[in-house]
């Protein structure tokens, strides 16, 4: 006979209430446009070639606001800059540009097949990305689902694996991977409805085959858990996985993943300076508390320690097992 399966509690109950940010704001993390060269099976922000429009893509006018924001918020450190691809938005570079002149540090979550794309004439479009990362002394964080082809070519795309390598290489000829100050991290996420494997054993499995395959240097690997919502959702829904892999997600729930949060320590803007906790609830369009009708140029930053935080169902997504972030596993 079956046993019912015993329900299990929300988000909210099993963290007993609100989750809050911390006393201190370190990360201020800008979504800078939608358009993406590719359209991959797990994107949670549905990026693609298409996604051009100027409502989704980060403007001249509001660079310069969030720049004018940053210089005075002094306790933020870091400027994560993510997309779509952030190199093909017009005004990345001002932007890294700004940051930089303002003390803080950069981290540029770079799709490494960007610097293969090519234009109708066969020239590489995105040819000064790794020399302008370089001089800016940018952390790359580059994603690259596994270090199989096949696994990122069902994820990303038939020639992404090509590409992702040339890239890497291309990184690592600027000192990427080998200079102690151009840090170049690499992603991995599970290509399937599972979590992924423990960080440290992944990224000397990663070292061994990249070096061995094709002479590839990195600084560590970060593993980061699929978000069940936006085109990774639907996906499972379509092979019937979804409610097993929200099972596994909540079933995993680790309480020591919950001071590590990334959401505790940084706030989040979209493209048009929208306000929200992370990039998850971006692309639910779920806003920071408070911050509905606000732009991130109305916010005083020493409003946003301590606030309350917008979370649901999906925060099971970074709760699960070793715990998962924009800067990888929470717990080892
Ligand atoms: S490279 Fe990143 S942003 Fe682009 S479609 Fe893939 S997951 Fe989305
Ligand atoms: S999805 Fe993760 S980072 Fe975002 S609010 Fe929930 S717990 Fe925080």
């Amino acid at each position: 006979m079956l046993l019912p399966l015993v329900p299990l509690p929300t988000f909210r109950e099993q963290i007993g209430g609100t989750l809050r940010a911390a006393e201190t704001l370190t990360t201020l993390q800008i979504n800078v446009g939608l358009a993406c060269n590719l359209a991959c099976r797990h994107c949670h922000v549905q990026s693609s070639p298409l996604r051009t429009a100027a409502h989704e893509n980060l403007t001249e006018e509001t660079t310069g606001r969030l720049l004018d924001w940053l210089a005075a918020a002094s306790d933020v450190t870091t400027v994560d800059l993510t997309g779509g691809s952030p190199e093909m938005n017009p005004n990345f570079r001002p932007l890294v540009e700004g940051v930089r002149k303002r003390g803080k540090r950069v981290m540029d979550r770079c799709n490494p097949t960007i610097l293969q794309v090519r234009d109708a004439r066969e020239k590489l479009v995105y040819d000064w990305v790794p020399d302008f990362l370089a001089e800016h002394k940018v952390h790359v964080v580059a994603s690259l689902p596994c270090y199989l082809e096949e696994n990122i070519r069902k994820q990303r795309g038939s020639n992404a694996y090509s590409d992702s390598i040339e890239g890497l290489r291309r990184l690592n000829a600027v000192g990427y991977g080998t200079t102690p100050e151009l840090r170049l991290t690499l992603v991995y996420n599970p290509t399937g409805p599972s979590l992924p494997p423990p960080q440290g054993v992944l990224e000397a499995d990663y070292r061994r085959e990249l070096k061995a395959r094709f002479d590839l240097h990195f600084s560590e690997l970060w593993t980061i858990t699929n978000m069940p919502i936006a085109r990774w959702r639907d996906d499972l829904q379509r092979r019937g996985e979804l409610e097993n892999y929200e099972r596994l997600l909540r079933e995993a729930y680790n309480p020591a993943t919950i001071d590590g949060l990334m959401c505790r320590r940084q706030i989040h803007v979209d493209s048009q300076g929208r306000v929200h906790d992370c990039d998850f609830n971006y692309a639910l369009q779920l806003r920071t508390p408070g911050c509905e009708d606000r732009f991130l140029w109305d916010l005083d930053p020493t409003t946003l320690v301590g606030r309350e935080i917008r979370t649901a169902q999906h925060c099971f997504g970074c709760t699960a097992g070793a715990g998962s972030s924009c800067t990888g596993s929470l717990t080892q």
